[in-house]
């Protein structure tokens, strides 16, 4: 039996019933007593202590849209955003090359000529000299230029004789001789002969992103756009005992009819990993102007983006997930794909829709958002900083972008997410960004700080979670600073000291 009791500490529970205590006491990951020390003791004698010294404790964080598979493989690669020269660029890829077997993909990412002494982009020749052994592809910064070696132009099949693809350059030197310095589309002529990851490197590659988020206080995880390999990586490191988090799948759109076929629910699985549902997107992005507008883009004439479902499309995914109670997970940013999903869902079937994003919701959308009451909202705050030029794109609209306090007012559940690696994992940020906003659409603390937990919780299926109470999840975070307490322009900078998945400690930082 596995006891542990924290104590010594001021304990948020989130119950409006028991807010603070100052022990609780886990036994087999689930909460069994909480209030005064004597208490906890008394009742789970034996039982691990562990003193708190005087910190602030609350319930582990939910994510309730982070890509892990995504994020993983940024961190399995090469960080070049420090580089200052090409020297330096060659030895970390030779470095790289020496702790691989020869051939392996050598992958890099964050390079900047501007920040390079020799002001130029790489070439193949450069990195031959590295590694002449292992296939190399080293992204740009901005991910539209990339920089190859000879061996990765030869599996490609890329020689003096290969044309430009459409829509990309295939750089040459004055004899015709491609230098290795690829743009864009032209990138995919290399990308397209990488293999994918083997089972076990994307077992690793999940783990690095798992413990990105548990080092910010994230217990819960949603995982969205998932594939089988994905979910057989993640039940190989669970049956290994190296899953040391909560995950929930959305798989692609189609998987679906797999599902269905299977008999499988949603839920299916345990605590620790499970099916909620699946993913899928009805528009793009505002930065990339394919989010679907009701009206043109404010600096695009005649344009309003792509809707990438129709209303019949969508009410048939809608009424088959339902029957299986399988969640469906909705990217929806721009007011006309809002409104095309809104009319396609009813109070019945609104039980399993999750709106993804929201970005640009006006009010006759939040009124029927509040009518057909969809299972959660789940917004990115961190959006807010970035998309800085949304006025620039969306004009007057932008009033009605992340309206997050009309949400909640409107008794919208509202969950919070990161949708790392395009925003920063640190929902730290993400509270800080919807917390320290100017307008009215600004939230409290305690608000953002729900949308993080309970609210979390309920966007994951898990009803309860983020709550700690007697019988609820023994999932709990230690933190150096009293976010209720601090500054709202503070919350960015807490660390977490501690991370508790199902009583285990799973980070610590003391
Ligand atoms: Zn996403």
């Amino acid at each position: 039996m596995c006891k542990i009791i924290l104590h010594n500490g001021k304990i948020y529970t989130n119950d409006p019933e028991n807010p603070t205590v100052e022990a609780i006491g886990i036994v087999n990951g689930v909460i069994e007593v909480l209030g005064s020390f004597e208490k906890v003791r008394k009742a789970i004698p034996g039982g691990r202590i562990v003193d708190l010294e005087g910190r602030i404790a609350l319930p582990g964080l939910v994510d309730s849209h982070i890509h892990l598979n995504s994020l993983g493989s940024l961190a399995a690669s090469l960080d070049l955003t420090k580089c200052n020269s090409i020297e330096e660029l060659k030895l970390m890829v030779r470095r790289e090359s020496e702790n691989r077997g020869k051939g392996s993909w050598i992958i890099g990412r964050g390079w900047d000529q501007e920040r390079l002494y020799e002001k130029r982009p790489p070439n193949r020749w450069d990195l031959d000299e590295a590694t002449p052994s292992n296939p190399v592809l080293l992204v740009r910064v901005c991910g539209h230029v990339a920089s190859v070696n000879s061996l990765a132009l030869r599996i490609a099949g890329v020689s003096r004789e290969t044309p430009d693809p459409p829509g990309g350059i295939i750089e040459r030197d004055s004899n015709g001789e491609p230098t290795g310095v690829l743009y864009e589309n032209a990138i995919m002529l290399i990308k397209r002969v990488i293999p994918p990851p083997s089972t076990e490197q994307l077992e690793t590659m999940l783990s690095k992103a798992i413990e990105e988020g548990l080092k910010y206080g994230i217990t819960l995880f949603g995982f969205p756009s998932a594939t089988s390999s994905d979910m057989r990586a993640l039940m190989n490191l669970k049956s290994k005992g190296l899953l040391k988090a909560r995950v929930g799948v959305m798989y692609d759109l189609e998987y679906l009819d797999h599902l269905l076929r299977l008999g499988i629910r949603g839920g299916f699985g345990d605590g620790k990993l499970y099916i909620l549902g699946v993913k899928t997107f009805l528009d793009g992005s505002l930065g990339g102007r394919t989010a679907y507008l009701r009206e043109e883009y404010s600096d695009r004439p005649g344009w309003r983006g792509k809707l990438l479902l129709s209303t019949d499309e969508l009410k048939y995914i809608v009424r088959k997930a339902h029957v299986s109670s399988i969640i469906v997970a909705f990217h929806a940013i721009g007011d006309g794909a809002l409104q095309t999903l809104l009319s396609s869902i009813d109070n019945n079937t609104s039980s399993i829709v999750r709106i993804e994003h929201a970005s640009v919701s006006p009010p006759d959308i939040i009124e029927k958002m509040r009518e057909t009451m969809p299972m959660a909202i789940v917004v990115q705050p961190h959006f807010v900083i970035s998309d800085w030029w949304i006025k620039d794109r969306i004009g007057e609209r932008a009033r009605w972008a992340y309206p997050f306090k009309t949400f909640i007012e409107s008794g919208l559940v509202v969950a919070g997410s990161s949708d790392a690696p395009v925003e920063p994992v640190n929902p730290w940020k993400g509270m800080w960004a919807a917390t320290s906003r100017s307008g009215p659409e600004r939230i409290t603390v305690e608000d953002a700080i729900k949308m993080y937990t309970i609210n979390g919780g309920i966007a994951m299926g898990l009803a309860g979670y983020g709550m700690l109470v007697k019988g609820g999840y023994g999932d709990i975070i230690v933190v150096d600073e009293d976010p209720f307490k601090v500054e709202p322009n503070k919350l960015t900078s807490i660390k977490v000291k501690m991370t508790i998945v199902g009583g285990r400690m799973v980070y610590s930082n003391y």
